[in-house]
């Protein structure tokens, strides 16, 4: 018979039961801590109590017998516990209470044991246990640390196990997520946790392939693309559509992710899509992300604030247009002596140089394009402004593309940039 098999996993009530424990060191401090979290009421015996025993004995939460064990100290106990360093006196106890029918457990010797305590993982609302029958206690705590890292994948799934628990329906939740700049590496435990848990994907067109395939396959995926910029990504909605998408899927008591690159509160429409579900009463939630900014200057090495080169960061629209064409970015309001993180620009860059120009940053002043920044395809363009009209075209720039500009973008060229020139440098990284 497996030891794994003749141990019975089950969960014992231990509130108000009578516990004795023989031994008060480390090992007996961590179990008289568990039972007395349980509610259980103990009896420590012990020659030498840890200070965290002595404690709780001062306090009352526990009866410390000082000596030795003896066997009339069972008397009414419903479990005992031994944990001393003395095998034979632990020999001894484990003996005499099965003698006397009462379940024990002696810490580090199975084969004396009538019960095993399991390595546990708890969250909010479950408690699971791992045994390996105590022939393997370091494989049950890589199991534990396993379920540990996915705590929020396994309350995800718990919201999910009781709504199907109550029939009647319920409303079911909209996550706004942010994906990051394109490596799914840079995704959140958040984000990963209730990815992997979804039931319904919306995710915008710059969301790659390798983050999408983490969801469950029977998840469905709805794309959303700007007409005409996207192919081969499913149905593509509009915002309305998508609006109504994700009110819809809640409704119907799914964990709906709304997947956005960066972050989603950054150039994202994530403010918009949050007004929508809270105007009709959807309970959401916003996980952030690693804006395009953050994660293109980390992936170039250009710092975006410096101690002696830029005392500020500026995240700005370049595409935002009025109606005759020209951008509503007030460029000259923008502060010269710090890092511009221009997004959703490379359509209009000799625009904006000369938006730049009028508004006074000289023509002098540094720039990195990163285009597909944290991605395997990723290229990283620097050079000054006066040059910036004609790189798109030189350098066949795509979104997308983020533009930063100012003395930061110059000040640590990545490795094997060729020596700097006039000529802008393009750099596989
Ligand atoms: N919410 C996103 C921004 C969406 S707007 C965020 O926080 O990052 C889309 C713009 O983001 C693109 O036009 C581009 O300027 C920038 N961007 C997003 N991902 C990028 C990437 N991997 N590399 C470079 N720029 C990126």
């Amino acid at each position: 018979m497996s030891t794994t098999r003749r141990f019975l996993p089950v969960f014992h009530d231990v509130l108000g039961a009578r516990v004795l424990v023989i031994g008060a060191g480390a090992v007996g401090a961590r179990k008289i801590e568990a039972l007395l979290a349980g509610g259980a009421r103990v009896t420590v015996v012990a020659k030498e109590f840890s200070p965290a025993v002595e404690e709780r004995a001062a306090r009352g939460d526990l009866t410390a017998l000082r000596g030795t064990f003896h066997p009339d100290q069972m008397r009414e106990a419903e479990l005992v516990f031994v944990a001393t360093p003395d095998r034979g006196l632990n020999r001894r106890v484990s003996a005499e209470a099965r003698r006397r029918r009462i379940p024990v457990n002696v810490a580090d010797a199975p084969e004396e044991c009538t019960f095993l305590l399991p390595a546990v993982v708890r969250g909010d609302d479950f408690t699971a246990a791992i045994s390996t029958g105590g022939k393997n206690p370091g494989a049950a705590k890589a199991l534990r640390e396993f379920l540990e890292d996915h705590r929020t994948e396994i309350s995800v799934r718990m919201e999910r196990g009781r709504r199907r628990k109550r029939i009647a329906a319920r409303s079911g939740k909209v996550y706004i997520v942010g994906a990051g700049p394109g490596d799914p590496d840079l995704l959140t435990v958040r984000a990963l946790g209730l990815l992997r848990s979804a039931d319904a994907v919306i995710y915008d067109y710059l969301v790659p392939m390798e983050i999408l395939s983490l969801a469950p396959v029977k998840a469905a995926r709805i794309c959303f693309a700007r007409r005409g910029r996207t192919a081969g990504h499913g149905a593509v909605l509009k915002q309305n559509a998508i609006h109504e998408a994700m009110v819809r899927l809640a409704r119907e008591g799914k964990s709906v992710v709304r997947l956005k690159s960066g972050d989603p509160l950054v150039f994202g429409r994530g403010g918009e899509e949050a007004e929508h579900l809270s105007r009709e009463g959807i309970p959401f939630e916003i996980v952030p992300g690693i804006t395009a900014a953050m994660g293109c200057a980390a992936a170039a090495v250009l710092p975006l604030t410096h101690r002696d080169t830029s005392s500020s960061v500026t995240f700005v629209a370049g595409h935002e247009t009025d109606g005759k064409g020209k951008s509503t970015v007030e460029w000259s309001l923008l502060p010269k002596d710090g890092t511009l993180a221009v997004y959703m620009g490379v359509g209009r860059v000799a625009a904006i140089a000369e938006e730049l120009a009028g508004a006074g940053f000289s023509p002098d002043t540094p720039f990195a394009i990163v285009e597909n920044g944290s991605r395997p395809e990723q290229r990283v363009v620097r050079g000054i402004l006066s040059d910036l009209p004609r790189i798109p075209e030189e350098y066949d720039v795509r979104s997308p593309a983020i533009l930063f500009v100012g003395r930061t973008a110059a000040l640590l060229p990545c490795e094997n940039t060729e020596e700097r020139s006039d000529e802008p440098v393009a750099q596989g990284v």
